[in-house]
């Protein structure tokens, strides 16, 4: 298993933070969340020192999606970054994790009415329309209210990126956005600089997810810079700023090439000021909105190994105490990670195991082949970079408790979402 940010091999065995597993667990039980927060640091100071230039502001917003709690979301604003949301909920989470209005960004292509007035009590000041319905909606409210707030379209520019190569789609498919190759979107645009209410920032495109080829990422801002070219023109308007969305790719097992941040932001930077210029263009902002790089290495989900098994076949299993519910990720889109018997690191690595979870699902798999040590009933395994997109999409299936998550740093642990219990479990059920 690569070891990310601050975990380390020790006589205690795995350390995160300085702290020793063994320890973690016997304080906080297992299946248990543990975020290292100085990855998470030193992550958020990346995206802002090298995303920045003289001419143009860099501004980032934390795709809460990713994982949002309270406890991680105040560590993302203190860290200076603003906020995307897309539902009421992670909405009233950033507020509660003390976003005021202007750091929040609000997506989602399908926002309900209530959705809006909620945003609109709150102060959100911006909102990424999706498609032209969204106008009215959110203009109907705005002129109730007699309230201006700032907004991006959002735009489908045809560059689909894949994990290694962008592809410019023939066919324009995407639920997201408003493809900039039908007329239609000039009559989007129109209605928009015509609200009163509305007050047009830019365009906003985000071309996919956990994207290792830099080019795309540059291949997109063209062709958005392009468009805004066209718009301009078209409507003798000038658009201020750019938001482009996030995607860059992150580290899970051998082979996966992560994009390069230290490098690639201060390009992409450079690059968007030159393009920028070229165009004679007038945006001063340019907004990234990084989800699973902030988060993803960061995080790490310890499980006490319980029984093994050898299959007729010959198969090994190894069973932890969580699985798809904590983290669907394997069985929603065979997604690969790597681990580490967490309390026995420096032995040697003699058995394949596939890591399967309790629950009742076949594909409640973890990890289809592994080479640990030989497993033992109360080992702790350690799965690593389970940061982004886990916890947020845990379930209760089996009636599974949700695990804890912690915060470790500098020898000191933080509980930041405590462990389900039984009560939690029924608190909505009607019971007579
Ligand atoms: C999901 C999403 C992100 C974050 O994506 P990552 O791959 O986690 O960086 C950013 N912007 C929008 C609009 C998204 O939907």
């Amino acid at each position: 298993m690569l070891l990310h940010g601050t975990q380390q091999e020790s006589s205690e065995g795995l350390m995160i933070g300085n702290l020793s597993c063994q320890g973690l667990k016997h304080r906080y039980g297992t299946p248990l969340i543990i975020y290292d927060q100085a990855l998470i640091e030193s992550q958020a100071a990346l995206f802002i020192q090298k995303f920045t230039s003289r001419t143009i502001q860099g501004e980032i917003a934390y795709a809460s999606k990713a994982f949002s709690a309270v406890g991680l979301l105040s560590l993302m604003r203190t860290l200076g970054l603003s906020v995307d949301v897309s539902s009421s909920g992670e909405l009233y989470t950033a507020v509660l994790a003390g976003f005021s209005g202007d750091k929040i960004y609000y997506h989602g292509n399908n926002k309900l009415p209530e959705e809006l007035d909620y945003a609109l009590d709150q102060g959100v000041s911006t909102f990424i329309i999706d498609h032209r319905q969204e106008v009215n909606l959110l203009a109907a409210r705005l002129e109730q209210r007699k309230q201006r707030v700032n907004v991006y379209l959002r735009i489908n520019p045809g560059i689909e990126a894949h994990t290694h190569e962008y592809i410019k789609t023939a066919k324009h498919d995407s639920k997201f956005g408003e493809s900039i190759f039908t007329e239609d979107i000039y009559s989007i645009i129109e209605e928009i600089l015509g609200c009163r209410w509305l007050d047009l920032q830019g365009f906003h495109s985000h071309i996919g997810s956990q994207i290792f080829a830099e080019s795309s990422f540059f291949k997109a801002a063209a062709e958005v810079l392009d468009f805004y070219v066209d718009v301009q023109k078209r409507f003798s308007c000038t658009l201020p700023s750019m938001d482009l969305g996030g995607g860059f790719g992150v580290y899970y097992t051998d082979g996966d090439v992560p994009i390069q941040l230290e490098s690639f932001l201060g390009n992409l930077m450079a690059y968007l000021e030159t393009e920028i210029k070229k165009r004679g263009l007038a945006i001063k902002k340019v907004v990234l909105e990084p989800g699973r790089s902030l988060v993803c290495n960061a995080g790490s989900t310890l499980y006490t190994v319980g029984g093994t098994k050898t299959t007729y076949s010959g198969k090994n299993y190894c069973f932890v105490d969580g699985g798809m519910s904590d983290n669907p990720r394997p069985a929603l889109y065979q997604a690969a990670y790597e681990a580490t018997l967490a309390n026995r690191m420096h032995e040697a690595m003699t058995t394949h195991y596939t890591i399967a979870g309790k629950l009742c699902e076949s594909g409640d798999i973890l990890i289809r082949d592994i080479m640990l040590p030989e497993a033992r009933s109360g080992d702790l395994l350690l799965v690593s970079s389970t940061g982004a997109y886990t916890y947020s999409m845990a379930s209760n299936y089996n009636r599974l408790l949700k695990p804890a998550v912690i915060l470790v740093k500098d020898g000191i642990s933080r509980l930041i979402v405590r462990r389900e219990t039984l009560d939690d479990l029924i608190r909505m059920d009607v019971v007579q």
